[in-house]
């Protein structure tokens, strides 16, 4: 099997309305190889404390002065996002360091959830929630994540 994905809670969140619109070229370029990898087949992700991988191209990128991935604004969003997704069934052990093995299935689960903000706590006063409760409304229409 593939490595694991690295994983921040709150990305659990964001894959499932990501439809190509990010901070930079660079991260909207991983992002959607990221998503094309998880298309592909059933993949482990590891959830992790801090900056993952779809952060990645953030931390290197010298012309993206507005990067936040380290800020604690960001660590309490990943704890908001990681209680909600723990309501969701087999995942209520869910904790860093620990690893999903994200189907087909529990994507339709999650984003069940989603559409019903009953897991979107980490969402509020996120600058691209209008934006993602519209892509939910549509039921996930063009998101990159099938
Ligand atoms: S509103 Fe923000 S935190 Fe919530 S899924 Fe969208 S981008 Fe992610």
């Amino acid at each position: 099997m593939a490595n694991p994905i690295k994983f921040r809670p709150h990305h659990l969140l964001c894959m499932l309305t990501y439809k190509g619109k990010g901070y930079t070229d660079a991260f909207t370029d991983n992002f959607d190889k990221l998503m094309e990898r998880l298309n592909a087949q059933p993949t482990e992700l590891e959830i992790c404390k801090g900056p993952d991988d779809i952060c990645a191209p953030r931390l290197c990128d010298p012309t993206d002065t507005n990067c936040h991935c380290y800020n604690d604004d960001l660590t309490e969003t990943d704890e908001k996002a990681l209680a909600d997704i723990k309501k969701i069934d087999g995942l209520k052990d869910l904790d860093y360091g620990k690893m999903i093995y994200l189907t087909p299935d529990l994507i339709k689960e999650l984003r069940a959830s989603y559409k019903t903000n009953a897991i979107r706590t980490a969402c509020e006063g996120c600058e691209w929630v209008d934006l993602c409760s519209e892509i939910a409304k549509n039921n996930f229409e063009d998101t990159k994540l099938k």
